[in-house]
């Protein structure tokens, strides 16, 4: 089969001819249809996850099955599916509890197995860790959201609690971030988005964001915007700067959710514990969706309360998806939108 690989840290990626998976006997094969290109998938070709060599990317991603282990009952030959990018085993406590995005025997597509820059994916546990599309759903939009989209609705809906008419703050408006503002909107929040970026915010705006802000120190503003602070704050960027802010904005008893990866000096960033003690703020992680949670989006996207495909940039084919990605080192996410690559 045809797919996009790497051979060393940071080489160009090429596409190859490569053997085509093997199907795992609990697991299933599927003939990729669409993937987004993430910048996950670029930190990874840059060293900062270690993968073997060499590699496909590619962690979200929609398509059809196209094989079967002998374990597999909930899904046959033909299913139209996308897959969440953390993989649960489907039999530790975490993953009967419905919380496969932090399984401890968990797999990823793209990072720990080869990924969906490809014309075939293989997928572990497929009955626990696949999602059926609905049927009015394209592939290209569906390929979006098993990353950037299902972490921020993970991180809001499940972490946040975000409610109707509760401020949210949105550090970062990025991939992650745009999807932040725009699942807020849905459910009825008032979103300020914070970036340097003034096409971000644009961007952010269209997407529903009530106020924005480009200020050295956000904060002020954000509490004077807000009357006394977010109920809850995003981190949707990742940096120490960023996620002191976050933090910094909340209002009495609010929620900070980290979304956004602290890679390097960044991940023993120092945090103002002492607002975190005396405003009894929450500091919460996301990390993905786990399968279960699917059907709550799924079905906000299908009745046209959520539009993830307002949030693609470009579509590509698979010969592009290596430039693309090496493309990342120049680019501002918001101005690019999210790239889909069609297979
Ligand atoms: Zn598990
Ligand atoms: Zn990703």
């Amino acid at each position: 089969m045809r797919a996009v690989v790497f051979d060393a840290v940071g080489s160009p990626l090429r596409v190859a001819e490569v053997a085509p998976p093997e199907c795992p006997p609990d697991g299933a094969v599927i003939d990729v249809k669409a993937t987004g290109i993430c910048r996950s998938d670029w930190h990874a070709w840059h060293g900062r996850e270690v993968v073997s060599l060499p590699h496909i990317p590619g962690h979200e991603f929609s398509g059809v099955v196209t094989k079967t282990g002998a374990m597999v009952s909930a899904f046959a030959v033909g299913d139209r599916v996308t897959v969440p990018f953390v993989n649960g085993c489907g039999l530790c406590d975490w993953c009967r509890a419905g919380q496969a995005q932090v399984c401890p025997y968990q797999t990823q597509p793209g990072f720990s197995r080869a990924g969906s820059f490809a014309e075939q994916v293989a997928i572990p546990a497929a009955d626990f860790n696949l999602v059926r599309l609905p049927e009015t759903m394209d592939f290209i939009t569906a390929a979006v959201l098993g990353c950037r989209f299902a972490t921020a609705f993970h991180a809001l809906t499940t972490q946040a609690r975000l409610k109707a008419r509760e401020w949210l703050a949105v550090f970062g408006c990025g991939g992650v971030g745009l999807s932040a503002v725009m699942i807020a909107v849905a459910v009825g929040a008032r979103v300020v988005a914070v970036d340097p970026s003034p096409t971000a915010l644009t961007r952010a705006a269209d997407l529903g964001a009530e106020a924005t802000v480009a200020a050295t120190d956000p904060v002020p503003t954000v509490h004077s915007i807000t009357a006394g602070g977010a109920h809850s704050s995003v981190d949707a960027l990742g940096s120490t700067a960023t996620a002191v802010s976050s933090i910094r904005s909340l209002r009495a008893r609010g929620r900070h959710i980290q979304v956004g990866l602290m890679l390097g000096d960044d991940e023993r960033a120092p945090l103002p514990w002492e607002l975190v003690v005396s405003r009894e703020l929450e500091v919460l992680g996301a990390h993905g969706m786990a399968a279960r949670e699917y059907p709550a989006m799924l079905t906000m996207i299908v009745d046209g309360r959520l539009e993830p495909q307002r949030l693609i940039g470009s579509v590509i084919d698979l010969e592009q998806a290596g430039e693309a990605l090496m493309a990342m080192d120049e680019q501002v996410p918001a101005q690019a939108g999210i790239v889909v690559a069609t297979i």
